[in-house]
């Protein structure tokens, strides 16, 4: 009988197969075998396993790499497709963030008195006033957009801070926000009187069943013996415009000559008045000259009578109802006393106005008599947007806040248009200190 040669005589068969070896052990149990035939099946088994054993290893090793979990490719599809969402969604997050800042700057009023026609008739077209922007009906809202999102992206953040929210929402200005009673004779006590005044027309809107309003929140009697009530800050005076007449009768004891609705003003410098002319006649010449010019307080000089001695022609403060500009009035000069009288805009400022250009206070920007500007970031003579940083991701300029940072007032480590700046703190305090009435200046610029 030949030797078994397992290389030769099985390898073939049972390459990459292990049932041949199975069927061989098989074999070995099932049939009876002389002594001989044993040997040579025990002298092949111990190769055999070894090579199938080897073979399986080799098999195995082959299988991490081309195995295929059923599933694998479509979780793999579908994080790409999660992916691509979340990157969709931080790109609407940012652009609707972005829409959200500019838009909600300030509140829009509910209502607002109608822009003043502009001068010049051919510019009278229906141009919106520049300060009002309608929010676009068609955007949808952020939490729209945050409720919109699938559940599982509800992590994904803007990569944008966050705007800093407060706990109560921004008010409209005060401005927008008074009733105003003239009273003919001054209260003996004007604190005293404001407090009943405040009692009794909150007693009103209270009872009053028409009146679904809520009720005002400050009164205040002023020098010139105005009774100013103030409204909630979500509410504009002008919706309680219809209230009047029931405010004034709740007012019954108070001696009232005029009652209004506070609204924004806009003043105007206006050059070469004769001298001659009283703020009285100054104001009947622009009534009757430009009737779309509704006229706020009466006008008045710019400068004292000492300073007007010897002048043949002098400014005046003149205040216009409506928001707007010298371009949205359509003129650079008013005709008044057989003259072209040239306007420019005002503007006002204090103590703790602070000048862009030198930081320092006391003046606006316009008036800057400085000669380089100083930066607000570092207090070095460039122009706040020229300031240079060396951190490559800093858009510098005035978002900078990276060192070196110095308050060119205090010399402190802190941008100089810091609100917290003891300079700024100083001039307040000192302002408080003299009880100072009339803090603002006029100016032309
Ligand atoms: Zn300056
Ligand atoms: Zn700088
Ligand atoms: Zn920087
Ligand atoms: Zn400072």
């Amino acid at each position: 009988m030949p030797a078994f040669d397992a290389e030769k005589d099985y390898a073939p068969k049972w390459d990459h197969d292990t049932d041949t070896l199975a069927s061989f052990l098989t074999w070995k149990s099932a049939s009876h075998h002389n002594q001989q035939t044993k040997r040579l099946i025990d002298a092949i088994l111990v190769p055999m396993c070894q090579f199938v054993r080897e073979e399986l290893k080799q098999q195995l090793a082959n299988q991490s790499t081309t195995v295929r979990i059923p599933g694998l490719q479509d979780i793999k599809n579908r994080e790409e497709e999660t992916q691509q969402q979340i990157r969709t969604l931080t790109n609407t997050v940012n652009e609707l963030t972005k829409q959200v800042a500019t838009l909600s700057a300030r509140p829009t009023p509910i209502t607002r008195a109608a822009p003043v026609a502009t001068l010049a008739p051919t510019q009278q077209s229906p141009k919106p006033p520049t300060t009002k922007k309608p929010t676009p009906p068609t955007a949808p809202t952020y939490a729209q957009v945050v409720e919109k999102q699938p559940k599982e992206f509800t992590e994904v953040r803007s990569k944008k801070k966050a705007k800093k929210e407060t706990i109560l929402p921004k008010p409209y200005p005060t401005a927008d926000r008074l009733i105003i009673f003239s009273l003919t004779t001054a209260p003996n006590d004007r604190k005293e009187a404001a407090n009943r005044a405040l009692q009794l027309v909150n007693k009103a809107i209270t009872n009053h069943a028409d009146i679904e309003h809520p009720p005002l929140i400050l009164a205040n009697i002023t020098a010139t013996n105005n009774l100013v009530l103030t409204v909630a800050p979500q509410y504009l005076s002008t919706t309680y415009e219809p209230y009047l007449a029931i405010l004034e009768d709740a007012l019954h004891e108070f001696p009232i000559a005029l009652s209004r609705i506070s609204q924004r003003w806009t003043r105007f410098i206006v050059n070469s008045i004769p001298t001659t002319a009283t703020p009285e006649a100054v104001r009947t010449e622009i009534e009757t000259n430009y009737p779309a010019l509704r006229m706020g307080q009466t006008p008045r000089w710019l400068t004292s009578p000492e300073r007007r001695q010897g002048k043949k022609a002098s400014s005046m403060i003149i205040t216009f109802i409506g928001e707007m500009t010298k371009k949205s009035l359509g003129a650079t000069s008013l005709a008044m006393f057989n003259r072209e009288c040239t306007i420019t805009e005002y503007i006002m400022f204090g103590p703790t106005t602070q000048c862009n250009k030198c930081q320092t206070f006391g003046h606006p920007t316009q008036r800057c008599t400085a000669s380089n500007y100083t930066c607000a970031v570092c207090a070095q003579p460039h122009p706040m947007k020229n300031h240079p940083c060396a951190i490559a991701s800093c858009k510098a300029g005035h978002s900078c806040n990276h060192p070196p940072i110095r308050c060119s007032n205090c010399h402190q480590p802190h941008k100089a248009s810091d609100r917290n700046c003891p300079t700024l703190a100083k001039i307040t305090l000192g302002m408080r200190r003299d009880n100072a009435a009339p803090t603002d200046t006029v100016m032309a610029v």
